[in-house]
């Protein structure tokens, strides 16, 4: 049966104007999130290294953030920056604070390495205990080998994104559409799960999934390795912990 939208019940990946160049408020992310019908959003700012983003005190204070709003659960996050020797821009002690780390690769604090090389570096962020979700692995800028990729995400518990932003700009993401169709080759031939997220810059791209959705039936991709789909599985896979509670 074709995914529809309402089946995406979370947005995980998307950004306030903490970031530094995204343009509303945690709040503004939740009703966006409530208006589309999500069921739980999760902030997730850039890391230190992008200019203009957070200090480290900002991860620090994340358990001041309501755990819900408009009928949202809000999660916190951050979209960590994959540096040049596969760590990553935040140190450990304040991924303690959050909830979930996403690892990205910017090319504000990244040089291309050749696709064995991004992979190797990847997969050593991989590693790091909150880190479960790679950020849009989807460009020829830096290429990276899937069938690696896949494996070793399913070896640390990590899940894949597919960016809607991506799919909305394939020209600032050279070759995401075929990307993609590589990925989920491979996801669905090893049993690795994607997450779909928006990667709003701005409250009214929060759960607007409609190019996400289009490509997912076009390759016929299972619901069942979708980890938006069912939110019981998508807290396991991060660890969820509703008490935390870490922070200043
Ligand atoms: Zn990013
Ligand atoms: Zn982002």
């Amino acid at each position: 049966m074709a995914l529809e939208l309402k089946d995406l019940l979370c947005d995980i990946h998307t950004h306030t104007i903490a970031s530094g160049h995204a343009y509303g408020t945690i709040r503004e992310n939740a009703q966006g999130a409530a208006e589309r019908g999500l069921k739980l959003v999760g902030t997730s700012e850039h890391g230190p290294k992008i200019p203009g983003s957070c200090e480290p005190i900002y991860y620090a204070c994340a358990n001041r953030i309501p755990r819900e709003m408009f009928g949202v659960e809000v999660i916190t996050g951050v979209e960590a920056n994959l540096l040049d020797d596969g760590t990553i821009d935040i140190p450990e002690m304040l991924l303690g604070f959050l909830d979930y780390a996403i690892v990205g690769v910017h090319g504000f604090c990244y040089k291309n390495h050749g696709a064995e090389e991004n992979t190797d570096l990847l997969i050593k962020a991989m590693g790091i205990e909150k880190v479960h979700f790679v950020a849009h692995p989807d460009t020829d800028k830096y290429p990276v080998n899937y069938e690696r990729l896949v494996k070793a995400a399913i070896e640390n518990r990590c899940a894949l994104e597919l960016n809607n932003s991506s799919l909305r700009k394939p020209q600032e993401r050279p070759g995401c559409y075929d990307n993609y169709r590589k990925m989920f080759a491979e996801c669905v031939k090893q049993g690795c799960y994607i997450i779909v997220n928006t990667d709003a810059h701005d409250p009214s791209e929060v759960g607007r999934f409609e190019k996400a959705v289009e490509l997912l039936n076009e390759v016929d991709f299972p619901k069942e390795l979708i980890l938006n789909c069912d939110l019981d599985k998508f807290k396991a896979f991060i660890d969820y912990d509703y008490d935390r509670i870490m922070g200043f």
